[in-house]
């Protein structure tokens, strides 16, 4: 497998809104680190399936996970994974040009089922890391019913595409410019907010440092 620049194949290379598409393989990983949550596309008995969930990675490939009675984590078929963050709202002159500011990566492939007991690990580990750094090492980890009660599927980070729009509405320099609307975006930030602990913990027990540090960063 390679491992450049993004791969232009018949799945991936963009037909609309060309010019938003990155083939920069760190844009694909900045968009994987900066969130947790993806869509996973799949078919399940001959229907279309968009489930949410949590994910993670290593330099080559996602994790996802769920319950072994989880149709949509079958492994073996092609399915679809997409992380979206949006950056804001485009608010242009005509409703028309209306439009996102947003980062978004699309993986396309077949995802394989990790039996491997380390590689299962391991993969688990990453996948609590990647949300919330630090908490492999502080709760408890798996037991091996609940390893056994937990598929962890891979999905190869290869055949993956990247769009990303930025900036100001389209409509600025057109004919629509003459209608003395106000234009621009409206942005969007998310942050975390201040850790809520649990009503049934003793009062004294206060966050760990590598939960309570991240009140007030940026998320996505
Ligand atoms: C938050 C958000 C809101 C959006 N709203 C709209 C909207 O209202 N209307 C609209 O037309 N478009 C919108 N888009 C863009 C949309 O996601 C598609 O990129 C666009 O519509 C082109 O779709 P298509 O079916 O022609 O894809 P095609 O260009 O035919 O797709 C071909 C391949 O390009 C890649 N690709 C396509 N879209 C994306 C993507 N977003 N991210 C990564 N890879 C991609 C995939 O690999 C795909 O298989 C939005 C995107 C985001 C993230």
């Amino acid at each position: 497998m390679t491992y450049g620049p993004l791969p232009e194949t018949d799945l991936t290379r963009h037909r609309r809104l060309r010019e938003q598409g990155s083939l920069d393989r760190a844009d694909l990983d900045a968009i994987l680190d900066a969130g947790f949550i993806c869509h996973l596309g799949v078919i399940v008995e001959g229907r279309p399936m968009v489930v949410p969930t949590v994910y993670g990675r290593d330099e080559r490939q996602l994790y996802v996970h769920g319950s072994v009675a989880s149709r949509s984590l079958a492994a073996g078929a092609p399915v679809c994974v997409t992380v979206t963050h949006v950056d804001g709202l485009v608010l242009a002159r005509s409703v028309f040009e209306h439009g996102v500011n947003y980062r978004s990566a699309m993986i396309h492939g077949i995802p394989r089922k990790v039996t491997d007991p380390d590689e299962k690990t391991d993969g688990l580990r990453r996948l609590t890391e990647h949300a919330t750094p630090g908490q492999w090492d502080y709760a408890r980890r798996p037991s091996r019913k609940e390893l056994a009660a937990t598929t962890l599927l891979a999905l190869s980070l290869e055949e993956a595409s990247v769009k990303i729009r930025t900036g100001a509405p389209d409509d600025g320099d057109g004919p629509d410019a003459a209608l003395g609307l106000w234009a621009g975006t409206l942005p969007l930030t998310s942050a975390w907010g201040a850790p809520e602990t649990d009503p049934l913990l003793p009062p004294d027990l206060v966050p760990p440092a590598h939960i309570a540090r991240r009140e007030g960063t940026r998320h996505g």
